[in-house]
């Protein structure tokens, strides 16, 4: 058994593309060959541009879409080997934040009703006072004021919907906190409250957390590890530190450089790699190493041969050339 609360290995996901080609439906590869852990307590930040495959990981990890290939285990437990009623318990252990925070609560529902729900799902013993006394204590703790208990998510603000959002998620007390782009949707001034809150309740719950963002200063700020995703595979995973210190994948210094972080240490470090281009399609990814048809320093054998994630230094890494492209002295 492994000690990790998550362990992914392998797990690809496909969705249907639409149409046949020679009478086989076509697939979109929107997950392919993720591999990582995940200790309790721990947090990692997931990070790509949108259409990497970042919301497909996410459900995959609550068990929301069909595995291709691969498997997801949680607390030691295959997903996919859990009879149905084993399932349901284990959902309570992983919980979503969501990205859009008002789309994502029910309009006809009161703060107070929403966030209750789930205790109804998996507390079903508790009596109605037990209930609220517990919806309250968990609007306090996300910052939402008594008085917000019997308003409708429309009569509030964006902010004070995704601390909806957050108390509905943890008042079934998970042990994983999944947050997709939790704070995309919000205005700017917002954005730094709902990072900070849910910094101080991971810490102070000692949740483990998955962070998906856009916006590499927040998962600088917020997680001990970052994996950086591109069409679906992992480029890079390492510690925060050092991935921002030492990119190591030509797409991770694409997306630094791309990212407004002033970092002179960086810029005298070495050119900026610029990030041209689209995102190639995921129904027909390109050969060998899927982000060649970007990089700057792509070569035959990017063609040909899929690079493994492999340790480079204190990171991982899935590119053929870093350490001629990275001439990083040791740390
Ligand atoms: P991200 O969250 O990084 O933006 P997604 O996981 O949403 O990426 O999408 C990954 C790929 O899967 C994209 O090419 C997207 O168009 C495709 N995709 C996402 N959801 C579906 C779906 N329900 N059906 C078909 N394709 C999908
Ligand atoms: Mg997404």
């Amino acid at each position: 058994m492994s000690g990790s609360l998550l362990e992914l290995r392998d797990v690809a996901v496909e969705y249907d593309a639409g149409g046949a080609i020679l009478g086989r439906r076509r697939k979109l590869r929107a997950v392919d060959g993720v591999t990582f852990e995940l200790d309790r307590g721990a947090t990692l930040g997931i990070v790509g541009e949108s259409g990497c495959g970042k919301s497909t990981l996410a459900r995959a990890i609550l068990g929301l879409v069909p595995l291709a290939r691969g498997a997801v285990i949680l607390n030691g437990e295959d997903l996919a080997a859990l009879k149905r009623r084993a399932l349901r318990a284990r959902r309570k252990t992983v919980q979503l934040v969501f990205q859009d925070p008002l789309g994502s609560l029910d309009p006809r529902m009161t703060a107070g009703e929403i966030i209750a729900e789930p205790l109804g799902t998996f507390y079903p013993a508790l009596d109605k006072t037990q209930r609220t006394e517990q919806v309250r204590a968990m609007m306090g703790a996300v910052g939402l004021s008594p008085a917000q208990f019997n308003r409708y998510p429309h009569e509030l603000s964006g902010g004070q919907c995704q601390r909806i959002g957050i108390a509905r998620a943890l008042i079934v007390e998970p042990e994983l906190l999944v947050c997709d782009e939790p704070v995309s949707a919000l205005d700017a001034s917002i954005q730094a409250q709902i990072v900070n809150l849910l910094e101080s309740l991971q810490a102070s719950l000692g949740l483990a957390m998955l962070f998906i963002a856009h916006d590499l200063r927040i998962v600088r700020h917020l997680c001990d590890r970052v994996m950086v995703m591109y069409l679906g595979r992992v480029m890079e995973i390492a510690g925060s530190a050092e991935l921002f210190a030492r990119p190591r994948h030509p797409y991770t210094r694409a997306l630094l450089d791309a990212s407004p972080v002033p970092d002179p240490q960086r810029e005298r470090a070495r050119a900026r790699i610029p990030l041209a281009g689209e995102l190639p399609s995921a129904v027909d990814p390109p050969s060998g190493c899927v982000f060649r048809t970007r990089c700057p320093y792509a070569q035959d054998r990017c063609i040909r041969e899929v690079p493994a994630l492999r340790p480079v230094g204190a990171a991982f890494v899935a590119c053929h050339f870093t350490e001629e492209i990275f001439n990083y002295s040791i740390a």
